[in-house]
């Protein structure tokens, strides 16, 4: 006979995981699905190494920096538990990773989401019993609930000189568009009000599976929707949160092909947050020839303008890479008169940094350090000024604005909170910093917010709509 108690019992039995998570966004939404798929076996999840009984590492080695901080992270997992096991983009260098550190348990390669779990049950066995598994648990997440990456392809095509991520995660390999609009649905149904499409190259989703199309969504209304970026961004569009609102959905590594100029309608139309990541890493022919980048092709400038027109909100993020073997001075002014007329709303910049393995380390004329730097310093100074003036043309306009954070109020009783406008993703961009915001303010609310001031990167406002 079962009895109430029989599951806390088992519960309180369960095993727990431990979890560091390093690099990029990608990283964090693996590590969510491994964590997803352990809790769905039973395991329970300890926030510090003391409860944990086996610490998962998922590492990050694409730049030889963070290769760096991985085995470190590596070291004081063993040092506090003992038990660790790494998986991520440095766990396709496995001999690197026992040559440090011998005592790992397990290591496996990115997206090998069966050998982790693998691994995990082989090493602390997962508490048994079927009541574990019927109670039903949400999604693990280590994003505030608010917002929620979509990931929708694993893996590239192209081959970018300074990259090895092709090499560490394989070809494109895009998920069916009934699966990511699937998980979509579920997300914004659990109160996410943003997401953010991420892949190593959003513009080619599809490709490999000549954009094979599937019927959406099953029930009344089907229709055949195809893995294409365009075809993902209207869908998307049609999700509703619970306050009957489109979710904000940003597009984020965005190579500029032609298709790109067929969203741009869809966030005048306020279907899609008005708001590219485009990483162009560089402007000069040279330099992108060199680099081998896709959709390098001229007219860049005439699109941004034509965008500008169709959805003069849009703001465009991108990054760029200054002092790649062979950047001449020529090639760098290049860039900055390009910077100057494209105005581009946010810019992320890095000086050139060889990645072992990457085709571009064989390169000839490689930049001095000093150059890197003095270069790095020239074009931070030309995107905070447009950035700046940007900004603050927004000063006294009114804009939507998603709350990431409340804080406590001050000795006068005011309460602040920090959220973020449509031209802000998160983590990567700018915030908006509010003024005296009601105390029922909460995380995940959109809110109107008058903007009163301005610096090189963020908005100062007060909310309008209380
Ligand atoms: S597009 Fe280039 S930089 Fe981006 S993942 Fe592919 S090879 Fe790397």
């Amino acid at each position: 006979m079962t009895t109430a108690t029989t599951t806390p019992r088992q519960l309180a039995d369960a095993k727990r995981v431990g979890m560091v998570s390093l690099g990029c966004p990608k990283a964090l939404v693996d590590s969510e699905r491994i964590l997803t798929r352990l809790r769905a076996d039973g395991y329970a999840m300890s926030a510090d190494y003391a409860g944990a009984d086996v610490v998962l590492v998922n590492t990050c080695g694409f730049l030889d920096s963070a290769k760096e901080e991985s085995l470190a992270a590596i070291g004081e997992a063993i040092a506090e538990n003992g038990r660790v096991i790494v998986t991520g983009c440095m766990g396709d260098e496995a001999e690197a990773i026992r040559a440090a550190h011998p005592q790992v348990l397990a290591v496996t390669g990115a997206h090998q989401y069966e050998q982790v779990v693998e691994a995990v049950h082989e090493h602390a066995p997962p508490s048994q019993g079927p009541y574990i598994d019927l109670i039903p648990q949400p999604d693990v997440k280590l994003t505030p609930r608010h917002y929620s990456y979509l990931k929708i392809s694993e893996g590239c095509n192209h081959s970018c000189a300074f990259c090895i991520i092709p090499q560490l995660r394989g070809k494109l390999a895009s998920r069916r568009i009934d699966a990511v609009l699937r998980e979509a649905e579920k997300l914004v149904a659990a109160g996410t009000k943003e997401l953010l499409v991420i892949s190593q190259d959003t513009s080619a989703y599809g490709v490999d599976t000549r954009h094979e199309a599937r019927p959406w969504p099953m029930g009344q209304d089907t229709r055949e929707v195809r893995a294409h970026m365009t075809d993902l961004a209207r869908e998307l569009g049609q999700l509703r949160t619970a306050e009957g609102k489109a979710p904000w959905t940003r597009l984020h590594y965005v190579y500029p092909y032609p298709h790109v100029d067929k969203v741009i309608p869809l966030m005048a139309e306020g279907l899609l947050t008005p708001y590219l990541d485009i990483p162009f890493q560089h402007a000069s022919p040279n330099v992108l020839k060199a680099m081998k980048r896709p959709a390098n092709e001229a007219k860049v400038l005439e699109r941004l303008k034509g965008w500008r027109e169709i959805c003069p909100e849009i703001a465009v993020r991108s990054s760029f890479v200054v002092g790649f073997p062979g950047e001449t001075e020529d090639d760098f002014k290049y860039l900055i008169d390009w910077l100057e007329e494209a105005q581009l709303d946010r810019v992320g910049a890095f000086r050139f940094e060889p990645v072992e393995g990457a085709a571009a380390n064989d390169l000839p004329n490689p930049v001095p350090e000093e150059v890197k730097e003095e270069r790095y310093a020239r074009l931070m100074e030309v995107t905070e000024r447009i950035s700046a003036a940007k900004l603050a043309a927004k000063v006294g306009k009114t804009l939507p604005v998603i709350i990431d954070d409340v804080g406590e109020p001050d000795e006068d009783g005011d309460i602040g909170a920090t959220g973020r406008s449509q031209a802000d993703a998160p983590e990567i961009d700018g915030a908006v910093y509010l003024r005296n915001v009601p105390e029922t303010l909460e995380p995940g609310a959109i809110v109107d917010v008058e903007v009163e001031d301005a610096d090189a990167h963020d908005l100062y406002g007060v909310i309008t709509d209380v």
